[in-house]
């Protein structure tokens, strides 16, 4: 069994995360490769390293000294290691970096700084090799990630040091500079190694003991969700579950990798288990595996008596194309169609939008109603099973909640709900009641 375990911000905060961390590499031999992001926060009042790195640029580019927060930056460096009685040269290390950044550098590779030595640490703490991700994840001059370079790179890296530490959230163009990836890229960069050296599992750890069936701000005390699959991931995480995000995961489901959302702060709890396919138990019942929803909507309806519906559909989508526009969902009704889109999407070009579908389509009528959020219930064991939505609208409609919008997925995986904003909350809360016990 060989596994990529990643270990986010919060999981290497400060020097009693560190012991957190050594402690699970220790317990389980296939844990291969660790990868790390920058030091988080160690309390709500802290601060994460990266953003004191992104702070210090803002100082750069106004001509406002930094050398305030970069010496903040090294007094938790220095403390890490002093407090673990390692030998790394923090000092020397920054030192070097301030005469750099006299002479000029990259945001990018100002920033990257945090991960790296954050790794460094760590991989003198596990006594384990560091390999730097500038020579071993590449981009092409476009931006775009060279994934063969770099699969290639990371194998042979593998297969060079055996276990090794790798600093997330960078890598290198061809230049050599480092280049970031998106804000929380590590996540990015654990998926890219397990993908890399075909791991049997990815995991990833955090401070939740995995993913909850509905937002603990909403529902109290949800309950875990112990399995679930990608498609399952995917769509909660669109409908704005705080979970990954499926693009950073990408390389490890592309593989058939399975991803296990773990607790650096509770070890022994399993998390949960996300695979591309499920053998189903017998006496699991549960048929929703999670909640999500987000607000922020509007229902665009275009109404026409006897219209060539397909001619007018085709139409006002292009329209919303050319404006940008996402169709989150669109229903159809005989004499008229409509659009949920993001109210945000559609912003101060909803008036002219709204003019060129009255001249293409020549409708009898538009309306606009915003204020709508979006609710849905997401479940594998949704599908093909026979009176599921018909509970889920009667639970609803007793709530005293109305529904705007009704729309499932094609492969039956999610229902989703459009209500008034004021509702949303009501009509989760009504949902994970009734349906997840
Ligand atoms: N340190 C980076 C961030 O804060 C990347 C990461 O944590 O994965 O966004």
């Amino acid at each position: 069994m060989l596994k990529v375990a990643k270990f986010g911000g919060s999981s290497v905060a400060g020097a009693e995360q560190f012991k957190k961390v050594k402690a699970i590499v220790a317990s389980d031999p296939d844990r291969q490769i660790i990868v790390v992001s920058a030091a988080g926060k160690r309390d709500k009042e802290d601060h994460k390293i990266t953003d004191l790195l992104y702070l210090c640029n803002a100082h750069r580019t106004y001509g406002v000294s930094c050398d305030e927060i970069l010496g903040q930056i090294e007094a938790r460096f220095a403390g890490i290691r002093d407090a673990l009685g390692l030998s790394f040269d923090v000092e020397g290390e920054f030192a070097a970096l301030k005469a750099k950044l006299v002479k000029g550098m990259s945001v990018d590779e100002l920033v990257s700084r945090g991960e790296y030595f954050t790794a460094r640490l760590m991989a003198e703490y596990l006594e384990i090799p560091f390999v730097d991700a500038v020579d071993c994840v590449f981009f092409g001059m476009d931006g775009q990630l060279d994934q063969e370079k770099t699969y290639a790179a990371i194998a042979g890296a593998y297969a060079k040091c055996g276990r090794m530490v790798l600093p997330g959230f960078y890598g290198c163009i061809p230049t050599g500079r480092p280049r970031l990836m998106p804000r929380g890229g590590g996540d990015i960069t654990g998926a890219l190694a397990a993908a890399a050296v075909n791991a049997d599992v990815y995991e990833n750890w955090t401070d939740v003991s995995g993913i909850l069936m509905a937002d603990p701000r909403i529902v109290k005390d949800p309950k875990p969700i112990a399995e679930m699959t990608y498609g399952e991931l995917r769509e909660l995480s669109f409908m704005g579950a705080s979970v990954l995000q499926e693009d950073s995961i990408l390389p490890v489901r592309e593989k058939g990798i399975a991803l296990n959302i773990r607790n650096t702060n509770e070890p022994d709890n399993p998390g949960t288990m996300i695979r591309e396919n499920i053998v189903e138990s017998e006496e699991e019942d549960r048929f929703i595996t999670g909640i999500a929803g987000r607000k922020g909507f509007t229902i665009l309806t275009v109404t026409k008596h006897n219209m060539e519906q397909s001619t007018a559909l085709c139409q006002a989508l292009t329209i919303l194309d050319q404006y940008r526009v996402r169709a989150e969902h669109i229903t159809l009704g005989l004499d008229s169609f409509a659009f949920v889109v993001s109210t945000a999407a559609l912003g101060d070009a909803v008036y002219e939008l709204i003019a060129d579908i009255k001249k293409s389509c020549r409708p009898d009528d538009v309306d606009l109603r915003d204020g709508i959020a979006l609710v849905a219930s997401v479940g594998r064991k949704m599908t093909f099973r026979p009176g599921v939505s018909g509970r889920l609208f009667k639970a609803i409609g007793e709530g005293g909640v109305n529904i705007r919008t009704i729309a499932q997925g094609a492969d039956e995986l999610a229902i989703v709900i459009g209500v008034e904003e004021e509702d949303y909350e009501t009509a989760i809360r009504i949902m994970y009641e009734g349906f997840a016990g």
